[in-house]
């Protein structure tokens, strides 16, 4: 059974999931990385490596 790293909740991995999937913990709302599967395995994503991945290219004036 996998758990979140962060608040330690029970997980489960979607098989479809694969290494490198970003999923999102539904009782903390941190952002959890895939890093293994078989056995499954994951890790928390630092907040600010999320908010780069996502953030929209600044527009220029
Ligand atoms: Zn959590």
């Amino acid at each position: 059974m996998l758990r979140c790293p962060v608040c330690k909740k029970k997980l489960m991995l979607s098989p479809t999931m694969r290494v490198g999937t970003l999923i999102g913990c539904v009782n903390c709302d941190n952002t959890l990385q895939v890093v293994g599967r078989a056995p499954d395995k994951i890790e928390a994503v630092a907040q600010s490596a999320t908010h780069n991945a996502d953030s929209k290219p600044e527009s220029y004036a």
